[in-house]
Protein backbone atom coordinates (compact mmCIF):
# COMPACT_ATOMS: atom_id res chain seq x y z
CA UNK A 1 0.00 0.00 0.00
CA UNK A 2 2.99 2.55 0.73
CA UNK A 3 3.24 2.84 -3.11
CA UNK A 4 -0.26 4.18 -3.43
CA UNK A 5 -0.41 8.14 -2.79
CA UNK A 6 -2.50 8.76 0.09
CA UNK A 7 -5.56 11.37 0.11
CA UNK A 8 -4.01 14.94 0.26
CA UNK A 9 -0.51 13.59 0.23
CA UNK A 10 0.15 15.17 -3.51
CA UNK A 11 1.32 18.41 -1.52
CA UNK A 12 4.03 16.93 -0.47
CA UNK A 13 5.05 14.20 -2.49
CA UNK A 14 6.49 14.83 -5.81
CA UNK A 15 4.47 12.63 -8.44
CA UNK A 16 5.53 11.48 -11.52
CA UNK A 17 3.57 11.82 -14.78
CA UNK A 18 3.96 7.47 -15.31
CA UNK A 19 2.12 7.32 -11.91
CA UNK A 20 -0.66 9.05 -12.80
CA UNK A 21 -3.85 7.88 -14.96
CA UNK A 22 -4.88 9.94 -17.97
CA UNK A 23 -7.98 9.92 -20.20
CA UNK A 24 -5.23 8.92 -22.96
CA UNK A 25 -4.74 5.68 -21.12
CA UNK A 26 -8.46 4.39 -21.05
CA UNK A 27 -8.26 0.83 -22.40
CA UNK A 28 -10.29 -0.74 -24.73
CA UNK A 29 -12.90 -1.69 -22.54
CA UNK A 30 -13.37 2.22 -21.60
CA UNK A 31 -13.72 3.05 -25.02
CA UNK A 32 -15.65 0.92 -25.80
CA UNK A 33 -17.63 1.51 -22.46
CA UNK A 34 -17.25 5.93 -23.34
CA UNK A 35 -18.39 5.10 -26.73
CA UNK A 36 -21.64 2.96 -26.17
CA UNK A 37 -23.01 5.83 -23.38
CA UNK A 38 -21.97 8.42 -26.08
CA UNK A 39 -24.22 6.54 -28.62
CA UNK A 40 -27.09 6.60 -25.89
CA UNK A 41 -26.78 10.26 -25.15
CA UNK A 42 -26.69 11.35 -28.64
CA UNK A 43 -29.91 9.45 -29.46
CA UNK A 44 -32.33 9.48 -26.70
CA UNK A 45 -31.04 12.84 -24.35
CA UNK A 46 -29.82 15.15 -26.48
CA UNK A 47 -31.54 14.60 -29.74
CA UNK A 48 -34.69 15.33 -27.09
CA UNK A 49 -33.07 18.25 -25.41
CA UNK A 50 -36.24 20.14 -25.71
CA UNK A 51 -38.37 17.68 -23.86
CA UNK A 52 -36.25 18.28 -20.82
CA UNK A 53 -36.65 21.99 -21.01
CA UNK A 54 -40.93 21.75 -20.54
CA UNK A 55 -40.49 19.55 -17.39
CA UNK A 56 -41.43 16.21 -18.61
CA UNK A 57 -40.53 14.23 -15.86
CA UNK A 58 -41.89 11.03 -17.73
CA UNK A 59 -39.43 11.28 -20.26
CA UNK A 60 -36.33 11.59 -17.77
CA UNK A 61 -38.00 8.45 -15.56
CA UNK A 62 -38.35 6.38 -19.20
CA UNK A 63 -34.29 7.22 -19.78
CA UNK A 64 -33.76 6.20 -16.65
CA UNK A 65 -35.04 3.06 -17.08
CA UNK A 66 -33.60 2.59 -20.77
CA UNK A 67 -30.20 3.33 -18.87
CA UNK A 68 -31.19 0.64 -16.91
CA UNK A 69 -31.70 -1.75 -19.65
CA UNK A 70 -28.15 -0.48 -21.12
CA UNK A 71 -26.51 -1.66 -18.02
CA UNK A 72 -25.43 2.11 -17.25
CA UNK A 73 -27.04 2.21 -13.64
CA UNK A 74 -24.54 -0.99 -12.61
CA UNK A 75 -21.69 -0.61 -13.43
CA UNK A 76 -20.44 0.27 -9.80
CA UNK A 77 -22.89 -2.41 -8.55
CA UNK A 78 -20.64 -5.61 -7.75
CA UNK A 79 -21.46 -8.47 -9.37
CA UNK A 80 -23.02 -10.46 -6.06
CA UNK A 81 -25.90 -7.90 -6.64
CA UNK A 82 -26.74 -7.86 -10.34
CA UNK A 83 -24.38 -5.24 -11.22
CA UNK A 84 -20.94 -4.95 -14.13
CA UNK A 85 -18.56 -4.62 -10.65
CA UNK A 86 -16.67 -2.48 -12.48
CA UNK A 87 -13.47 -0.29 -10.88
CA UNK A 88 -14.13 3.08 -10.24
CA UNK A 89 -12.57 4.65 -13.26
CA UNK A 90 -15.28 3.05 -14.99
CA UNK A 91 -17.96 4.56 -12.99
CA UNK A 92 -16.50 7.55 -13.07
CA UNK A 93 -16.37 7.81 -16.93
CA UNK A 94 -20.02 6.44 -17.48
CA UNK A 95 -20.94 9.33 -14.89
CA UNK A 96 -18.89 12.00 -17.28
CA UNK A 97 -20.25 10.86 -20.52
CA UNK A 98 -23.90 10.50 -19.47
CA UNK A 99 -24.09 13.60 -18.32
CA UNK A 100 -23.41 16.37 -20.66
CA UNK A 101 -26.66 16.51 -22.79
CA UNK A 102 -28.56 18.02 -20.00
CA UNK A 103 -28.83 18.44 -15.91
CA UNK A 104 -32.25 16.89 -15.67
CA UNK A 105 -30.71 13.24 -16.35
CA UNK A 106 -27.34 13.57 -15.16
CA UNK A 107 -28.84 14.37 -11.09
CA UNK A 108 -31.10 11.67 -12.27
CA UNK A 109 -28.68 9.07 -12.91
CA UNK A 110 -26.58 10.68 -10.24
CA UNK A 111 -29.13 10.84 -7.34
CA UNK A 112 -30.21 6.73 -8.34
CA UNK A 113 -26.42 5.80 -8.59
CA UNK A 114 -24.45 7.26 -6.61
CA UNK A 115 -26.43 8.57 -3.34
CA UNK A 116 -29.95 6.52 -3.56
CA UNK A 117 -27.76 2.87 -4.11
CA UNK A 118 -23.97 3.47 -2.71
CA UNK A 119 -25.44 3.78 1.07
CA UNK A 120 -26.77 0.80 0.92
CA UNK A 121 -23.72 -0.95 -1.39
CA UNK A 122 -21.46 0.25 0.87
CA UNK A 123 -23.15 0.05 4.21
CA UNK A 124 -25.76 -2.89 3.61
CA UNK A 125 -26.35 -6.18 5.60
CA UNK A 126 -26.20 -9.12 3.47
CA UNK A 127 -29.75 -9.50 3.61
CA UNK A 128 -30.58 -5.34 2.37
CA UNK A 129 -28.11 -5.73 -0.23
CA UNK A 130 -29.89 -8.85 -1.82
CA UNK A 131 -33.11 -7.28 -1.33
CA UNK A 132 -32.46 -4.13 -2.94
CA UNK A 133 -29.50 -3.58 -4.98
CA UNK A 134 -30.45 -5.91 -7.80
CA UNK A 135 -33.61 -4.12 -8.39
CA UNK A 136 -31.49 -0.34 -8.05
CA UNK A 137 -28.75 -2.07 -10.41
CA UNK A 138 -31.29 -2.89 -12.89
CA UNK A 139 -33.26 -0.07 -13.09
CA UNK A 140 -36.44 -1.88 -11.83
CA UNK A 141 -36.73 0.47 -8.73
CA UNK A 142 -34.93 3.84 -8.38
CA UNK A 143 -33.54 5.18 -6.07
CA UNK A 144 -33.43 8.38 -3.49
CA UNK A 145 -31.88 9.89 -0.51
CA UNK A 146 -33.47 12.07 1.78
CA UNK A 147 -31.07 14.06 4.33
CA UNK A 148 -31.88 17.82 3.59
CA UNK A 149 -34.56 19.26 5.82
CA UNK A 150 -36.04 22.89 5.73
CA UNK A 151 -33.81 23.82 8.79
CA UNK A 152 -31.17 21.25 7.90
CA UNK A 153 -29.26 22.14 4.51
CA UNK A 154 -25.80 22.03 5.25
CA UNK A 155 -25.93 21.35 8.73
CA UNK A 156 -26.86 17.98 7.67
CA UNK A 157 -26.69 16.45 11.42
CA UNK A 158 -29.42 18.57 12.56
CA UNK A 159 -32.38 17.10 11.33
CA UNK A 160 -35.78 17.10 13.26
CA UNK A 161 -37.30 13.91 11.57
CA UNK A 162 -37.32 11.00 14.07
CA UNK A 163 -37.25 7.50 14.28
CA UNK A 164 -39.26 5.89 17.12
CA UNK A 165 -39.08 2.33 18.10
CA UNK A 166 -42.46 0.07 18.50
CA UNK A 167 -42.81 -1.19 21.53
CA UNK A 168 -42.30 -5.05 20.71
CA UNK A 169 -38.97 -3.88 19.11
CA UNK A 170 -39.75 -4.77 15.81
CA UNK A 171 -40.43 -1.59 13.77
CA UNK A 172 -39.47 1.96 13.87
CA UNK A 173 -41.64 4.68 13.20
CA UNK A 174 -40.41 7.32 11.15
CA UNK A 175 -42.01 11.49 11.40
CA UNK A 176 -40.88 14.12 9.33
CA UNK A 177 -40.13 16.38 6.46
CA UNK A 178 -37.72 16.51 4.02
CA UNK A 179 -37.36 18.53 0.92
CA UNK A 180 -35.03 19.30 -2.35
CA UNK A 181 -35.17 15.64 -2.91
CA UNK A 182 -33.99 14.35 -6.41
CA UNK A 183 -35.99 11.50 -7.97
CA UNK A 184 -38.78 11.96 -5.17
CA UNK A 185 -41.29 11.73 -8.06
CA UNK A 186 -40.81 8.25 -8.85
CA UNK A 187 -38.72 6.08 -6.80
CA UNK A 188 -39.20 2.99 -5.33
CA UNK A 189 -36.67 3.68 -2.20
CA UNK A 190 -35.90 6.41 -0.36
CA UNK A 191 -32.79 6.29 2.13
CA UNK A 192 -33.89 8.73 4.46
CA UNK A 193 -32.08 10.00 7.97
CA UNK A 194 -33.62 10.57 11.09
CA UNK A 195 -32.79 10.98 14.91
CA UNK A 196 -33.44 8.11 17.33
CA UNK A 197 -34.58 9.20 20.85
CA UNK A 198 -31.64 12.76 21.25
CA UNK A 199 -28.68 10.59 19.54
CA UNK A 200 -25.96 13.38 18.83
CA UNK A 201 -26.29 11.82 15.47
CA UNK A 202 -28.75 10.57 13.22
CA UNK A 203 -29.54 7.18 11.67
CA UNK A 204 -29.93 6.26 8.28
CA UNK A 205 -33.04 3.90 7.07
CA UNK A 206 -33.90 2.22 3.67
CA UNK A 207 -37.85 2.85 3.38
CA UNK A 208 -40.17 1.75 0.73
CA UNK A 209 -41.88 4.15 -0.96
CA UNK A 210 -45.65 2.95 -0.07
CA UNK A 211 -48.26 5.73 0.18
CA UNK A 212 -50.26 3.99 2.02
CA UNK A 213 -47.57 3.57 4.45
CA UNK A 214 -48.23 7.85 5.71
CA UNK A 215 -45.66 9.02 3.13
CA UNK A 216 -46.82 11.96 0.82
CA UNK A 217 -45.33 14.52 -1.40
CA UNK A 218 -46.00 18.14 -2.33
CA UNK A 219 -45.83 18.98 -5.81
CA UNK A 220 -42.77 19.10 -8.22
CA UNK A 221 -40.43 21.86 -7.35
CA UNK A 222 -39.73 24.62 -10.67
CA UNK A 223 -36.43 25.21 -10.58
CA UNK A 224 -33.89 27.49 -12.77
CA UNK A 225 -32.43 24.49 -13.76
CA UNK A 226 -32.33 20.47 -14.21
CA UNK A 227 -36.31 21.41 -15.18
CA UNK A 228 -37.06 17.55 -15.80
CA UNK A 229 -35.64 16.42 -12.81
CA UNK A 230 -38.05 15.35 -10.06
CA UNK A 231 -37.08 17.44 -6.88
CA UNK A 232 -40.13 17.40 -4.22
CA UNK A 233 -40.54 17.59 -0.65
CA UNK A 234 -41.46 14.46 1.17
CA UNK A 235 -43.22 14.50 4.31
CA UNK A 236 -43.34 10.99 6.57
CA UNK A 237 -46.40 10.54 8.79
CA UNK A 238 -45.88 7.48 11.50
CA UNK A 239 -44.11 5.72 8.40
CA UNK A 240 -43.17 2.09 9.96
CA UNK A 241 -40.05 0.74 8.90
CA UNK A 242 -39.36 -2.61 10.47
CA UNK A 243 -35.86 -2.57 12.22
CA UNK A 244 -33.78 -4.44 9.72
CA UNK A 245 -34.28 -1.59 7.35
CA UNK A 246 -31.80 0.16 9.27
CA UNK A 247 -28.80 1.05 7.79
CA UNK A 248 -25.37 0.10 9.37
CA UNK A 249 -25.73 0.93 13.24
CA UNK A 250 -27.88 3.34 15.17
CA UNK A 251 -25.91 7.09 15.32
CA UNK A 252 -24.37 5.88 12.16
CA UNK A 253 -26.13 8.12 9.65
CA UNK A 254 -23.99 11.31 9.41
CA UNK A 255 -21.22 9.37 8.60
CA UNK A 256 -23.19 7.32 5.84
CA UNK A 257 -24.41 10.51 4.25
CA UNK A 258 -21.33 12.37 4.37
CA UNK A 259 -19.20 9.12 2.54
CA UNK A 260 -22.24 8.85 0.23
CA UNK A 261 -21.63 12.97 -0.64
CA UNK A 262 -17.41 12.11 -0.85
CA UNK A 263 -18.22 9.18 -3.44
CA UNK A 264 -21.14 11.19 -4.97
CA UNK A 265 -18.53 14.97 -5.17
CA UNK A 266 -15.76 13.38 -7.37
CA UNK A 267 -19.10 11.72 -9.94
CA UNK A 268 -20.63 15.24 -9.60
CA UNK A 269 -17.14 16.66 -10.84
CA UNK A 270 -17.29 13.75 -13.47
CA UNK A 271 -20.77 14.67 -14.62
CA UNK A 272 -19.50 18.24 -15.15
CA UNK A 273 -17.28 17.25 -18.25
CA UNK A 274 -18.73 16.54 -20.56
CA UNK A 275 -21.46 19.54 -20.39
CA UNK A 276 -18.55 21.55 -20.85
CA UNK A 277 -17.19 19.73 -24.05
CA UNK A 278 -21.28 20.00 -25.39
CA UNK A 279 -20.58 23.78 -24.86
CA UNK A 280 -17.26 23.75 -26.53
CA UNK A 281 -18.43 22.27 -29.30
CA UNK A 282 -21.42 23.99 -29.92
CA UNK A 283 -19.41 27.24 -29.46
CA UNK A 284 -17.12 26.63 -31.79
CA UNK A 285 -19.64 25.72 -34.26
CA UNK A 286 -21.24 29.12 -33.58
CA UNK A 287 -18.13 31.02 -33.92
CA UNK A 288 -17.53 29.46 -36.80
CA UNK A 289 -20.51 29.84 -38.73
CA UNK A 290 -21.55 33.45 -37.44
CA UNK A 291 -20.18 35.86 -39.41
CA UNK A 292 -20.16 39.83 -38.27
CA UNK A 293 -17.98 42.74 -39.96
CA UNK A 294 -17.85 40.47 -43.23
CA UNK A 295 -15.72 37.71 -40.65
CA UNK A 296 -16.42 34.61 -38.58
CA UNK A 297 -16.58 35.44 -35.22
CA UNK A 298 -14.37 32.76 -34.98
CA UNK A 299 -10.92 34.83 -36.25
CA UNK A 300 -11.64 37.49 -33.64
CA UNK A 301 -9.25 37.60 -30.80
CA UNK A 302 -12.05 38.39 -28.44
CA UNK A 303 -13.49 34.74 -29.23
CA UNK A 304 -10.75 32.86 -29.81
CA UNK A 305 -9.88 34.00 -25.94
CA UNK A 306 -12.91 32.24 -24.64
CA UNK A 307 -12.26 29.36 -26.81
CA UNK A 308 -8.82 28.87 -25.68
CA UNK A 309 -9.98 29.42 -21.77
CA UNK A 310 -13.16 27.13 -21.86
CA UNK A 311 -10.99 24.26 -23.83
CA UNK A 312 -8.40 24.78 -21.33
CA UNK A 313 -10.85 24.32 -18.08
CA UNK A 314 -12.28 21.65 -18.91
CA UNK A 315 -8.96 19.69 -19.99
CA UNK A 316 -7.31 21.01 -16.66
CA UNK A 317 -11.22 19.04 -14.98
CA UNK A 318 -10.10 16.03 -17.15
CA UNK A 319 -7.07 15.62 -15.91
CA UNK A 320 -7.43 16.02 -12.34
CA UNK A 321 -10.64 13.75 -12.53
CA UNK A 322 -9.10 11.05 -13.83
CA UNK A 323 -6.10 11.08 -12.05
CA UNK A 324 -8.03 11.19 -8.78
CA UNK A 325 -10.25 8.35 -9.54
CA UNK A 326 -7.66 6.00 -10.54
CA UNK A 327 -5.80 7.15 -7.17
CA UNK A 328 -9.13 5.52 -5.61
CA UNK A 329 -9.28 2.48 -7.93
CA UNK A 330 -5.59 1.37 -6.49
CA UNK A 331 -5.99 2.49 -3.18
CA UNK A 332 -9.32 0.28 -3.10
CA UNK A 333 -7.17 -2.60 -4.87
CA UNK A 334 -4.61 -2.34 -2.66
CA UNK A 335 -6.68 -2.80 1.20
CA UNK A 336 -8.52 -5.68 -0.79
CA UNK A 337 -5.32 -7.31 -1.28
CA UNK A 338 -4.63 -6.50 2.06
CA UNK A 339 -7.19 -9.11 3.01
CA UNK A 340 -10.37 -6.17 3.35
CA UNK A 341 -13.87 -7.06 2.00
CA UNK A 342 -14.66 -5.02 -1.55
CA UNK A 343 -17.21 -3.37 0.20
CA UNK A 344 -14.98 -1.87 3.26
CA UNK A 345 -12.02 -1.66 0.71
CA UNK A 346 -14.39 1.22 -1.36
CA UNK A 347 -15.27 2.88 1.85
CA UNK A 348 -12.13 3.52 2.99
CA UNK A 349 -10.57 4.15 -0.49
CA UNK A 350 -12.85 7.04 -1.48
CA UNK A 351 -12.62 8.82 2.60
CA UNK A 352 -8.88 8.56 2.15
CA UNK A 353 -9.21 10.97 -1.35
CA UNK A 354 -12.41 12.77 0.57
CA UNK A 355 -10.32 16.20 0.40
CA UNK A 356 -9.64 15.51 -3.63
CA UNK A 357 -13.61 15.04 -4.01
CA UNK A 358 -13.72 18.70 -2.88
CA UNK A 359 -11.37 20.30 -4.24
CA UNK A 360 -12.84 18.47 -7.95
CA UNK A 361 -16.12 19.27 -6.46
CA UNK A 362 -16.12 22.73 -6.34
CA UNK A 363 -13.38 23.80 -9.10
CA UNK A 364 -14.90 21.30 -12.05
CA UNK A 365 -18.37 22.74 -11.01
CA UNK A 366 -17.14 26.46 -11.21
CA UNK A 367 -15.64 26.35 -14.73
CA UNK A 368 -18.46 23.86 -16.27
CA UNK A 369 -20.47 27.47 -14.89
CA UNK A 370 -18.02 29.47 -16.64
CA UNK A 371 -17.99 27.30 -19.68
CA UNK A 372 -21.66 27.74 -19.65
CA UNK A 373 -21.84 31.25 -19.27
CA UNK A 374 -19.13 32.20 -21.77
CA UNK A 375 -20.90 30.33 -24.61
CA UNK A 376 -23.73 32.44 -24.07
CA UNK A 377 -21.18 34.69 -24.68
CA UNK A 378 -20.12 33.54 -27.97
CA UNK A 379 -23.33 33.11 -29.38
CA UNK A 380 -24.65 36.47 -28.38
CA UNK A 381 -28.33 37.40 -28.41
CA UNK A 382 -28.99 33.92 -29.75
CA UNK A 383 -27.18 32.36 -26.60
CA UNK A 384 -29.72 33.86 -24.32
CA UNK A 385 -32.59 32.68 -26.66
CA UNK A 386 -34.18 29.00 -26.06
CA UNK A 387 -33.57 27.84 -29.16
CA UNK A 388 -30.02 26.92 -28.66
CA UNK A 389 -27.90 24.90 -26.37
CA UNK A 390 -26.34 27.49 -24.27
CA UNK A 391 -29.33 29.12 -21.96
CA UNK A 392 -30.00 25.58 -20.63
CA UNK A 393 -26.49 24.37 -20.09
CA UNK A 394 -25.87 27.89 -17.88
CA UNK A 395 -28.94 27.36 -15.65
CA UNK A 396 -28.00 23.48 -15.50
CA UNK A 397 -24.41 24.30 -13.94
CA UNK A 398 -25.66 26.41 -11.66
CA UNK A 399 -26.99 23.74 -9.54
CA UNK A 400 -23.25 22.05 -9.69
CA UNK A 401 -22.05 24.66 -7.23
CA UNK A 402 -24.92 24.15 -4.56
CA UNK A 403 -25.68 20.59 -3.85
CA UNK A 404 -23.99 17.40 -2.98
CA UNK A 405 -22.15 20.05 -0.22
CA UNK A 406 -22.24 23.52 -1.34
CA UNK A 407 -18.68 24.91 -2.61
CA UNK A 408 -18.28 27.29 0.49
CA UNK A 409 -18.70 23.98 2.09
CA UNK A 410 -16.64 21.78 0.63
CA UNK A 411 -13.79 24.52 0.20
CA UNK A 412 -13.65 24.70 4.02
CA UNK A 413 -13.65 20.58 4.19
CA UNK A 414 -10.74 20.52 1.75
CA UNK A 415 -8.47 22.19 4.09
CA UNK A 416 -9.99 21.21 7.53
CA UNK A 417 -9.71 17.53 6.59
CA UNK A 418 -6.13 18.15 5.64
CA UNK A 419 -5.03 19.58 8.62
CA UNK A 420 -6.83 17.27 10.76
CA UNK A 421 -4.85 14.33 8.37
CA UNK A 422 -1.44 16.17 9.48
CA UNK A 423 -2.36 16.20 12.66
CA UNK A 424 -3.25 12.70 13.17
CA UNK A 425 0.19 11.88 11.35
CA UNK A 426 -1.40 10.69 7.79
CA UNK A 427 0.47 13.15 5.83
CA UNK A 428 3.05 14.94 7.17
CA UNK A 429 2.82 18.92 6.63
CA UNK A 430 4.28 19.76 9.78
CA UNK A 431 8.06 18.75 8.30
CA UNK A 432 7.64 20.06 4.62
CA UNK A 433 6.03 23.50 6.59
CA UNK A 434 8.81 24.35 8.82
CA UNK A 435 11.28 23.46 5.98
CA UNK A 436 10.14 26.33 4.02
CA UNK A 437 10.21 28.36 7.26
CA UNK A 438 13.79 27.75 7.21
CA UNK A 439 13.51 28.25 3.64
CA UNK A 440 12.03 31.95 4.27
CA UNK A 441 15.27 32.92 6.82
CA UNK A 442 17.46 31.46 3.99
CA UNK A 443 19.03 33.48 0.88
CA UNK A 444 17.78 32.39 -2.19
CA UNK A 445 19.68 30.42 -4.52
CA UNK A 446 20.98 32.97 -7.65
CA UNK A 447 22.19 30.25 -10.08
CA UNK A 448 20.71 29.89 -13.24
CA UNK A 449 18.33 26.83 -13.36
CA UNK A 450 18.26 24.43 -16.76
CA UNK A 451 15.12 24.49 -18.27
CA UNK A 452 15.74 22.67 -21.40
CA UNK A 453 13.46 19.63 -20.23
CA UNK A 454 9.96 20.23 -20.88
CA UNK A 455 7.75 21.47 -18.14
CA UNK A 456 10.99 21.85 -16.08
CA UNK A 457 10.36 25.19 -15.02
CA UNK A 458 6.45 24.36 -14.84
CA UNK A 459 7.27 21.36 -12.45
CA UNK A 460 9.47 23.59 -10.47
CA UNK A 461 6.71 26.12 -9.82
CA UNK A 462 4.23 23.90 -9.16
CA UNK A 463 6.37 22.67 -6.20
CA UNK A 464 6.81 26.21 -5.04
CA UNK A 465 3.02 26.77 -5.04
CA UNK A 466 3.02 23.71 -2.61
CA UNK A 467 5.34 25.48 -0.45
CA UNK A 468 2.93 28.83 -0.85
CA UNK A 469 0.16 26.61 0.73
CA UNK A 470 2.33 25.28 3.34
CA UNK A 471 3.83 28.36 3.97
CA UNK A 472 -0.06 30.22 4.28
CA UNK A 473 -1.60 27.19 6.00
CA UNK A 474 1.37 26.48 8.41
CA UNK A 475 1.31 29.89 10.15
CA UNK A 476 -2.47 30.29 10.18
CA UNK A 477 -2.11 27.10 12.19
CA UNK A 478 0.26 28.11 14.50
CA UNK A 479 -1.81 31.66 14.91
CA UNK A 480 -4.65 30.37 15.17
CA UNK A 481 -4.84 26.87 16.41
CA UNK A 482 -8.06 25.44 16.75
CA UNK A 483 -9.80 28.69 16.52
CA UNK A 484 -8.53 28.71 12.74
CA UNK A 485 -12.51 27.22 11.74
CA UNK A 486 -14.14 30.90 12.38
CA UNK A 487 -11.67 32.42 10.36
CA UNK A 488 -13.02 31.51 7.26
CA UNK A 489 -12.28 33.72 4.76
CA UNK A 490 -8.81 32.38 5.50
CA UNK A 491 -9.65 28.83 5.25
CA UNK A 492 -11.24 29.57 1.85
CA UNK A 493 -8.16 30.97 0.67
CA UNK A 494 -6.30 28.41 1.48
CA UNK A 495 -8.47 26.23 -0.17
CA UNK A 496 -8.35 28.26 -3.26
CA UNK A 497 -4.64 27.67 -3.40
CA UNK A 498 -4.89 24.06 -2.61
CA UNK A 499 -7.38 23.46 -5.53
CA UNK A 500 -5.38 25.28 -8.20
CA UNK A 501 -2.25 23.35 -6.85
CA UNK A 502 -4.20 20.03 -7.91
CA UNK A 503 -5.20 21.14 -10.97
CA UNK A 504 -2.63 22.93 -12.50
CA UNK A 505 -0.11 19.78 -11.17
CA UNK A 506 -2.65 17.01 -12.72
CA UNK A 507 -3.09 19.22 -15.92
CA UNK A 508 0.98 19.35 -16.94
CA UNK A 509 1.31 16.29 -15.49
CA UNK A 510 -1.09 14.26 -18.24
CA UNK A 511 0.76 16.44 -20.32
CA UNK A 512 3.77 15.57 -19.70
CA UNK A 513 2.60 11.47 -20.11
CA UNK A 514 1.44 12.15 -23.25
CA UNK A 515 3.98 14.16 -24.60
CA UNK A 516 6.63 11.53 -23.93
CA UNK A 517 4.21 9.01 -25.72
CA UNK A 518 3.54 10.95 -28.79
CA UNK A 519 6.20 13.32 -28.90
CA UNK A 520 5.92 17.06 -27.56
CA UNK A 521 5.81 18.33 -30.86
CA UNK A 522 2.46 16.11 -31.72
CA UNK A 523 0.95 17.83 -28.72
CA UNK A 524 1.51 21.19 -28.93
CA UNK A 525 -2.12 22.14 -27.64
CA UNK A 526 -2.08 20.52 -24.80
CA UNK A 527 1.24 21.63 -23.87
CA UNK A 528 0.18 25.49 -24.28
CA UNK A 529 -2.98 24.61 -22.16
CA UNK A 530 -1.11 23.57 -19.94
CA UNK A 531 0.81 26.02 -19.68
CA UNK A 532 -2.14 28.25 -19.56
CA UNK A 533 -3.56 26.60 -16.74
CA UNK A 534 -0.32 27.19 -14.60
CA UNK A 535 -0.26 31.08 -15.07
CA UNK A 536 -3.43 31.89 -14.30
CA UNK A 537 -3.11 29.32 -11.36
CA UNK A 538 -0.11 31.55 -10.19
CA UNK A 539 -1.94 34.64 -10.38
CA UNK A 540 -5.41 33.31 -8.08
CA UNK A 541 -2.54 31.80 -5.61
CA UNK A 542 -0.77 35.04 -5.34
CA UNK A 543 -3.68 36.87 -4.82
CA UNK A 544 -4.87 34.32 -2.48
CA UNK A 545 -1.74 33.81 -0.55
CA UNK A 546 -1.45 37.78 -0.52
CA UNK A 547 -4.56 38.44 1.20
CA UNK A 548 -4.27 35.81 3.63
CA UNK A 549 -1.03 36.49 5.05
CA UNK A 550 -1.99 40.36 5.21
CA UNK A 551 -5.18 39.10 7.16
CA UNK A 552 -2.89 37.48 9.77
CA UNK A 553 0.72 38.98 10.25
CA UNK A 554 2.20 41.81 11.28
CA UNK A 555 5.11 43.34 10.83
CA UNK A 556 8.55 41.73 9.72
CA UNK A 557 6.62 38.53 9.74
CA UNK A 558 4.41 39.84 7.23
CA UNK A 559 7.27 41.13 5.17
CA UNK A 560 9.02 37.83 5.04
CA UNK A 561 6.27 36.07 4.07
CA UNK A 562 5.15 38.11 1.91
CA UNK A 563 9.28 38.25 0.23
CA UNK A 564 8.27 34.79 0.03
CA UNK A 565 5.15 34.90 -1.44
CA UNK A 566 7.31 37.00 -4.49
CA UNK A 567 9.84 34.56 -4.23
CA UNK A 568 7.77 31.45 -4.82
CA UNK A 569 5.13 32.86 -7.63
CA UNK A 570 8.16 34.18 -9.71
CA UNK A 571 8.92 32.91 -13.15
CA UNK A 572 11.83 32.90 -14.71
CA UNK A 573 10.37 32.86 -17.83
CA UNK A 574 6.56 34.66 -18.52
CA UNK A 575 5.16 32.22 -20.80
CA UNK A 576 3.35 34.60 -23.76
CA UNK A 577 -0.10 33.34 -22.63
CA UNK A 578 -1.60 35.30 -25.67
CA UNK A 579 0.63 33.58 -27.87
CA UNK A 580 -0.91 30.38 -26.11
CA UNK A 581 -4.56 31.03 -26.09
CA UNK A 582 -4.24 31.77 -29.63
CA UNK A 583 -2.32 27.87 -30.14
CA UNK A 584 -5.51 26.70 -28.50
CA UNK A 585 -8.33 28.35 -30.47
CA UNK A 586 -6.51 28.34 -33.52
CA UNK A 587 -7.27 24.36 -33.32
CA UNK A 588 -10.28 24.30 -31.60
CA UNK A 589 -11.51 26.55 -35.00
CA UNK A 590 -9.66 24.00 -37.37
CA UNK A 591 -10.88 21.10 -35.29
CA UNK A 592 -15.10 22.51 -35.27
CA UNK A 593 -14.82 21.31 -31.99
CA UNK A 594 -13.44 20.20 -28.37
CA UNK A 595 -10.64 18.06 -29.06
CA UNK A 596 -8.21 17.24 -26.68
C1 LIG B 1 -32.19 20.79 -7.18
C2 LIG B 1 -31.75 20.27 -5.85
C3 LIG B 1 -31.64 18.91 -5.64
C4 LIG B 1 -31.26 18.43 -4.38
N1 LIG B 1 -31.27 17.08 -4.16
C5 LIG B 1 -31.14 16.62 -2.88
C6 LIG B 1 -31.36 15.24 -2.58
O1 LIG B 1 -31.62 14.41 -3.46
N2 LIG B 1 -31.28 14.85 -1.29
C7 LIG B 1 -30.99 15.71 -0.27
O2 LIG B 1 -30.93 15.29 0.88
N3 LIG B 1 -30.75 17.03 -0.53
C8 LIG B 1 -30.83 17.51 -1.80
N4 LIG B 1 -30.64 18.84 -2.08
C9 LIG B 1 -30.31 19.75 -0.98
C10 LIG B 1 -28.91 20.31 -1.08
O3 LIG B 1 -27.98 19.33 -0.75
C11 LIG B 1 -28.87 21.55 -0.15
O4 LIG B 1 -29.62 22.56 -0.82
C12 LIG B 1 -27.47 22.02 0.12
O5 LIG B 1 -26.78 21.11 0.93
C13 LIG B 1 -27.46 23.38 0.83
O6 LIG B 1 -28.36 23.42 1.89
P1 LIG B 1 -29.41 24.62 2.00
O7 LIG B 1 -30.12 24.72 0.70
O8 LIG B 1 -30.21 24.43 3.20
O9 LIG B 1 -28.51 25.92 2.14
P2 LIG B 1 -27.92 26.49 3.50
O10 LIG B 1 -27.23 25.43 4.25
O11 LIG B 1 -28.98 27.28 4.19
O12 LIG B 1 -26.83 27.48 2.93
C14 LIG B 1 -27.12 28.80 2.46
C15 LIG B 1 -25.78 29.49 2.20
O13 LIG B 1 -25.02 29.59 3.42
C16 LIG B 1 -23.77 28.96 3.27
N5 LIG B 1 -23.43 28.30 4.52
C17 LIG B 1 -24.16 27.41 5.23
N6 LIG B 1 -23.50 27.00 6.31
C18 LIG B 1 -22.31 27.63 6.29
C19 LIG B 1 -21.17 27.62 7.14
N7 LIG B 1 -21.07 26.84 8.22
N8 LIG B 1 -20.15 28.43 6.81
C20 LIG B 1 -20.18 29.19 5.72
N9 LIG B 1 -21.21 29.24 4.87
C21 LIG B 1 -22.27 28.47 5.15
C22 LIG B 1 -23.94 27.98 2.12
O14 LIG B 1 -22.71 27.67 1.50
C23 LIG B 1 -24.88 28.74 1.22
O15 LIG B 1 -24.17 29.64 0.44
C24 LIG B 1 -30.95 19.34 -3.34
C25 LIG B 1 -31.02 20.70 -3.58
C26 LIG B 1 -31.43 21.18 -4.80
C27 LIG B 1 -31.55 22.66 -4.98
Amino acid sequence: MSDVTRGGQFLVKETKCESIFTPEDFNEEQIMMRDSVKEFVDKELWAHKARFEQKDYAYTEACMKKAGDLGFLSIAVPEAYGGMGMGFVNTVLVCDYISGATGSFSTAFGAHTGIGTMPITLYGSEEQKQKYVPKLASGEWFGAYCLTEPGAGSDANSGKTKAVLSEDGKTYKITGQKMWISNAGFCSVFIVFARIGDDKNITGFIVENDPANGITMNEEEHKLGIRSSSTRQVFFTDTVVPVENMLSERGNGFKIAMNALNVGRIKLAAACLDAQRRVITSSVEYANERVQFNTPIAKFGAIRYKLAEMATSCYAGESATYRASKDIEDRIAAREAEGASHQDAELKGVEEYAIECSILKVAVSEDVQNCADEGIQIFGGMGFSEDTPMESAWRDARIARIYEGTNEINRMLSVGMLIKKAMKGHVDLLGPASKVGEELLGIPSFDTPDYSELFAEEKEMVAKLKKVFLMVAGSAVQKYGPDLDSHQQLLMAASDILIEVYMAESTILRTEKLAKKEGADKVEQQIAMAQLYLYKAVDIITQKGKESIISFAEGDEQRMMLMGLKRFTKYTNMPNIVALRNTIASKLIDENQYCF
